[in-house]
């Protein structure tokens, strides 16, 4: 009896589909107030993306020190400052950084050209 042999394409749909599946149940938990089990489906989603080394799904907003899913108003604080949207983790206190300069240099060529 040999393994069956599953193409890394293959994994790595197969990855994708699951991880989608789990971003969107732990979003819903998160909104029906059920953090630990929204937390935990942030988890295995995450663990499939380590171990078959798959990018999370871009829409997938979650606390990258303790996999909470991010909900503005509910366990987020997000602020702009400096160029730079500032999403406070309510859960850990944790603080993701991200720039937005190329939105602002996007503006920029806009009003050129008008
Ligand atoms: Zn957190």
């Amino acid at each position: 009896m040999g393994k069956k042999k599953v193409s890394n394409n293959q994994v790595r749909g197969i990855s994708r589909k699951r991880m989608a599946i789990l971003v969107t149940m732990s979003e819903r938990e998160a909104l029906a107030g059920n953090m630990v089990r929204a937390k935990r489906y942030m988890e295995l989603a995450r663990r499939i993306s380590g171990r078959n080394k798959v990018p999370m799904p871009p829409r997938a907003m979650y606390c990258h020190r303790c996999s909470t899913p991010l909900v503005a108003g509910i366990n987020c604080r997000v602020r702009l400052r400096e160029k730079k949207v500032c999403t406070h983790c309510l859960e850990c206190d944790s603080i993701k950084r991200i720039p937005f300069i190329r939105e602002i240099k996007e503006r920029r060529t806009c009003r050129q050209e008008q």
